[in-house]
This record gives structure tokens, sequence and C-alpha cells, in this order.
């Protein structure tokens, strides 16, 4: 048994890992495989079309909101983004609260001016800045919405008088959000929705074409939306595995019910490190991230018994980021109960072993 806190790309449902198998040899049962088909057949428009169907109707997006599914990963929309949004000398405010969201600002900076508004920098991002302004002249505000390497998250929409966008990548579809208030929302498929290669990008149309650069066809988000996400050959098997994640979420109950057993599943690890000593999670408490948790222990010298252990009883991806150390573990949508339950046994085996 192998339980897979990989930190992305990461689990997935089994039922999709054996839809997506089946597509590969008989898509539908016409014979052909899922990656021999073209791209402008009725056989994967239908494919895309629901995919799209299904994101408006998982996270209730109102008319304005175009869902697009765009190559590249969430790096392209770190420079995407400003490229579309902010025309040289205007300024897009962002907050930096991680390392995913210093890279969103050092593209940035490539197209307009940046105003960081608020960093936790100082404290090694271990918590999310409060308090700030956000800047009414500025052309949009982003923040990434879950710090997938520090382990924090932002358990609140901030009121912006601007354009709000959101890097969801390690977060989106986990919790119900009121994600019309957000004019652009991306994230790279592989964490919550899907195989990596594929983007999915939420933006609300009324936004768009403000821009005085000249865009490539394949930067501009208006041509994406006139051409139906297929301006060229997009990543067919990747919004085909988006597509079996996104009904498998419909089938759990959709994002509601979702969040439930994520709580469920965060609660119960934070609960048993809080109460045993030689765990230390690592970020502000109110800061906490549901889907990635990171914790050091008090004597390092224990880590590597920790990891052997995991490693011996099947738990997979529990060593933190390069960058911070200690652990992480990654609690994303298709990560069941049963998976925490094992891991939360193996903490109090080992703390009582160690106390
Ligand atoms: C993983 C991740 C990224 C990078 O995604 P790529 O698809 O590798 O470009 C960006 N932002 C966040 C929040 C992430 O978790």
């Amino acid at each position: 048994m192998v339980h897979n806190f990989n930190a992305g790309p990461s689990v997935l449902p089994k039922t999709v890992f054996e839809q997506a198998s089946q597509a590969i040899l008989n898509f539908n049962n016409t014979g052909l495989s899922i990656l021999e088909i073209g791209h402008r057949t009725s056989l994967f428009q239908n494919v895309m079309d629901e995919a799209i169907a299904l994101v408006k109707e998982l996270m209730q997006l109102d008319s304005n909101r175009e869902v697009l599914f765009l190559h590249g990963g969430a790096s392209t929309q770190f420079f995407q983004v400003p490229m579309n949004l902010l025309s040289e000398g205007e300024t897009g405010a962002y907050l930096d609260c991680g390392t995913w969201g210093t890279k969103a600002i050092k593209e940035a900076k490539v197209f307009g001016n940046v105003d960081v508004v608020a960093s936790s920098k100082d404290k090694n991002y271990s918590y999310i800045p409060k308090g700030y302004t956000i800047p009414a002249q500025a052309k949009y505000f982003h923040y990434t919405s879950n710090n997938t390497i520090e382990g924090t998250q932002m358990h609140s929409i901030p009121d912006s008088p601007v354009p709000l966008v959101a890097d969801m990548s390690s977060d989106i579809l986990s919790a119900v959000l009121d994600f019309n208030r957000f004019d652009l929302i991306y994230a790279g498929a592989q964490k919550n929705i899907g195989a990596a290669g594929v983007n999915l990008v939420i933006v609300n149309k009324e936004i768009l074409g403000k821009v005085n650069r000249k865009l490539p066809s394949m930067m501009d988000y208006q041509q994406h939306i006139a051409n139906g996400s297929m301006l060229n050959t997009p990543p067919v098997f990747a919004v085909y595995v988006c597509l079996l994640t996104l009904r498998w979420l419909k089938e759990q109950g959709g994002v509601a019910a979702i969040e439930k057993i994520n709580n469920k599943k965060s609660e119960l690890i934070y609960n048993t490190l809080d109460s045993l000593p030689v765990f230390k999670p690592t970020v502000a408490k109110e800061d906490r991230s549901k889907m990635n948790v990171v914790f050091s222990m008090e004597n390092p010298e224990l880590e590597k018994d920790f990891l052997d252990l995991c490693k011996k009883e099947g738990m997979v991806g529990i060593k933190g980021h390069r960058t911070v150390g200690g652990f992480r573990v990654s609690l994303y949508n298709a990560l069941p109960l049963s998976s925490v339950e094992a891991l939360t046994e193996l903490m109090k085996h080992f703390a009582l072993q160690h106390a």
C-alpha cells in the first residue's frame, strides 16, 4: 500500500488513472487512442466542452468568466498576466508571500512596474502578511492563494479596489470560494486538477483588451477565448485527464463536499502535530495551509529516522522542499482520509518511541 503525499505532480483518483489508461487504448469505443484523434474532431471538442462546462459548474462562475486550458504551466502565467494587463509604465500590485509569488513578481517587472504591497520574506514566508493597503491606481492585485512550498494559505479573499488576480495552482477546487470575486485565476493542473502539461485559466473578459502593447497570438487571452482554447493543438491528453478528475469531483458532491473531507484531513494532521512535542509545525497557526502541511522536528537528528520509517511504511513524498527542509505533507483533493490516518498513526508511534 502506497500513500502518495507528493507536492506535484501528485495523487489523482484511481478511477481517473483507470479511465485515462483505457482511453489511451480505446477512446470511447472508437477503436482509436485519445493520443491519435484530431483535436478538431467532435470527439475531442466534446472533451473540451465538457471540461469547460464542469469548471463553470463546480466553481459557479458567472457569464463574464471565460475558462481556458492553456500550455506552459503556472510559470507561463507569471508573465502572461502582466503582458495582458499591464502597459509599460503602469503598475501591478503584488503580495510577496512565498517562493512562487516571488517568481511572479520577477516576471511582472519585465512588462511594467511592480508595487510589492507587503512581504513575509523577513520570516522565510512562514506567515501571510496582513493589514496592507492595495493602491487604487494599480492595474491589478496579484497573490498566491496557497504557498505550496512554505505551507501557508490565504483563508479569506482580500478586499481589493482593483481587479483581483490569484495563482491558485495548489488549492484550486479544494474549498468553496466566491470565485466570481476574481478577475483572473490560474492554476497548473498537476496539483488538484489533473496531469502536468496544462493550465487552467479563468478570466473576466471585461478586463482584457486594454493594454497597448502588441501581443503574440499565443500570449493573448482574447485570441484563446475567441478560439475556444484551440488556437493551436491543445495538450489533448492532459485536458482529458482534467475532464476525468472534474467528473470525479462532481461525483464526490462537488467542491463543498471535498472541502469537508479536506478539512478533516488537515485537522487530523495538525492536531496530531500539535499534540506530539517531537514535531514542530513551522508556520503561523492562523495561516496554516490545508493543502501542504510543513513541519520539522525539535531534534533535527531524528528527521532522517522518521523519513526512513515513512519510506518503509509506503509513505511517499513527505520530504520537505529543498529550500525549506523538514517535511511537507500534501493533502490534495484526491488524497484519501485513510492515508492521513495511516500517517498520523505512524507519527504517534514514532513519537512514543522517541519520547
Ligand atoms: C507548482 C506551482 C507553480 C508552478 O507550476 P508550473 O506548472 O511548474 O509552472 C506555480 N505556483 C504555485 C502556487 C505552484 O504550486
